[in-house]
């Protein structure tokens, strides 16, 4: 079953959440001279006009990125994903959203590379003709999952890993996890960042009991939700798990979160966590 498609979500609350911690991380990355290697293992299309069909059907974005577009007091942690984004809207107006592969292949030097998958028979071909002519960067037709078996470790020793599935399956909640032992077992120094809703918290749960099993350390759980858990249909908050976070990104997401959680979600209905699931 592949019926989701991001291009309805583009831009929304999760993804500003989600494309912040992405660009914190790279920032960090690139703070050492040596290459590193970024796989992107459900990599969506790269790039979404926020004039289309899709968007306009949901209006997410309006409540997402759109709610940071005209402030003149971004915090500068927040301030990077709003440079990334005026790179491919040259205009001033906000009419393009750049997906996590897009935002990172803007970051990468001449040193680093890129492995992007994507399995969705519509999707991949806009994400390989995106890519085509950039160098260092692989775009593959091929389940995700599948990628930390047989893309880590990368020969450089240094990578990030961005697990981003659609969760329409609810055998995803336990793949996030599987990926994630087995990338490690290859891996164990490498960045792993696992983005997830919270639709029902049970499931969410199931990811973090899951990831506690393993006996990984150093994971820390991020989250910003619009409003408190609920049985009822529809996401509440998304978060974002990160094994062998970059020292700074507890503080500086402590420090960015209080503002995210006001300006995106103005209805006072909102709330974030910043918390070890294991530590060090
Ligand atoms: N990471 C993207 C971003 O932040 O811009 C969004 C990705 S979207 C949440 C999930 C994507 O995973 C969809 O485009 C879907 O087609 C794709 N997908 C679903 N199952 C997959 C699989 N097993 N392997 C690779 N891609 C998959």
């Amino acid at each position: 079953m592949l019926s989701y498609r991001h291009s309805f979500h583009a831009g929304n609350h999760a993804d500003v959440l989600k494309h912040i911690v992405q660009l914190l991380i790279l920032r960090s990355l690139k703070e050492k001279e040596k290459g590193f290697l970024y796989i992107d293992t459900h990599s969506g299309v790269g790039r979404y006009s926020l004039l289309s069909f899709e968007s306009e059907k949901t209006g997410e974005y309006l409540e997402g990125v759109a709610r940071l577009w005209e402030r003149d007091d971004l915090p500068e942690d927040v301030a990077i994903y709003i440079d990334a984004l005026k790179k491919i809207n040259r205009s001033g107006k906000l009419k393009y959203y750049a997906g996590s592969p897009l935002l990172a292949v803007q970051q990468l030097r001449e040193q680093d590379s890129a492995i992007l998958t994507e399995l969705h028979p519509n999707d991949f071909p806009l994400l390989r003709q995106e890519f085509a002519k950039v160098k260092n960067v692989q775009t593959k037709r091929e389940n995700g999952f599948q990628q930390l078996k047989s893309a880590l470790p990368p020969k450089e020793r240094r990578g990030f890993v961005l697990i981003d599935p659609p969760y329409e399956l609810k055998e995803d909640y336990e793949l996030v996890v599987k990926a994630i032992e087995e990338g490690y077992k290859r891996f164990a120094t490498g960045v792993y960042a696992i983005w997830y809703p919270v639709v029902l918290r049970q499931h969410t749960k199931r990811i973090v009991r899951g990831l506690i099993d393993t006996g990984i350390r150093k994971i820390l759980q991020i989250e910003l939700a619009v409003r408190p858990d609920s049985d009822q249909r529809g996401m509440t908050a998304s978060g974002m798990i990160v094994i062998n976070p970059p020292w700074q990104l507890e503080a500086q997401m402590k420090k960015i979160l209080p503002y995210l959680t006001k300006v995106l979600v103005p209805e006072g209905t909102g709330s974030w966590t910043v918390e070890w699931i294991t530590p060090e």
